[in-house]
């Protein structure tokens, strides 16, 4: 089964005449161990399909699945849940908290869980960013690039079903979100992530295996990409 899905999602927001269908009747799968990029124009619903297929927000008529949940159906805190034990983050804005180490904001989810590290993994994951040497340092010391590798890390550490990625490159300079990218594409060759990752950045799309493209609230074409794997 998929990781996820959306099947004839439809987002609106507001009424009559100033509706806007920011999702008009999605219907896709976001295979497992795969990362998929989410392409289209600004505000053609990217970040909508994302959110609602996030348990971020909540879809207007239709259904999004995490495995084989229906999260239209679950309650607010069972989402709040859902999101915490089997979903992972990653913003363009790194919403590192400021009062707290690398490693603290890398363990945060699971503390929050009331979950012990599995310091091995923990060690894997640091060192596949690049972050070992700098789990010590406040957010404030480090660059915006790293302070990305460590809100990737900490949207890994808790070994997520599934990390969803919004321009997670939108704020850093283009070596820089290379390197991120780098990342994610380990993470799933290596690790058997599951991706989803919304960007308009073509570039970006290209380490995805699988490429949907949004226009006006539906997908408009997709693509497969058989040498992701070889952008390394
Ligand atoms: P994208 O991520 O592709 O830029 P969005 O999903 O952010 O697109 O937005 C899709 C459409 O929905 C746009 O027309 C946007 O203005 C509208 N929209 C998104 N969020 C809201 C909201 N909270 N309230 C009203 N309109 C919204
Ligand atoms: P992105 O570049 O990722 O699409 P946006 O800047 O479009 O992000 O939107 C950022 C946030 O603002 C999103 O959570 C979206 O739901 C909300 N938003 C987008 N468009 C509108 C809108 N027209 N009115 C209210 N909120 C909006």
């Amino acid at each position: 089964t998929a990781a996820a899905r959306a099947v004839d999602a439809r987002k609106t927001y507001g009424t009559g005449e100033a509706a806007v269908h920011a999702l008009a009747g999605v219907t896709v799968d976001f295979p497992q161990h795969a990362y998929t990029a989410i392409m289209g124009p600004s505000g053609s619903g990217k970040s909508t399909l994302m959110q609602c297929v996030a348990g971020l927000d909540r879809l207007t008529s239709g259904s999004a699945y995490i495995g084989e949940t229906d999260i239209s159906t679950l309650s607010k805190t069972e989402l709040t849940l859902l999101r915490r034990d089997r979903l992972g983050f990653i913003f363009q804005q790194y919403n590192l908290i400021p009062s707290l180490t690398a490693r603290e904001n890398i363990l945060l989810p699971l503390t929050l869980a009331g979950e012990k590290p599995d310091e091995a993994w923990l060690d894997e994951v640091v060192g596949t960013v690049g972050m070992a040497d700098r789990l010590g340092n406040l957010p404030s010391q480090l660059s915006g690039g790293q302070q990305q590798r460590v809100a990737v890390a900490r949207a890994l550490v808790p070994r997520p079903d599934i990390v969803f990625a919004d321009e997670p490159t939108g704020a850093l300079d283009s070596r820089t979100g290379i390197e991120i990218l780098t990342f994610m594409r380990r993470a799933v060759d290596e690790t058997g992530q599951t991706i989803v990752m919304v960007t308009h950045d073509p570039h970006a799309a290209s380490y995805a295996d699988q490429v949907l493209f949004l226009a006006d609230g539906q997908i408009v074409d997709r693509m497969a990409n058989p040498t992701a794997d070889r952008v390394l």
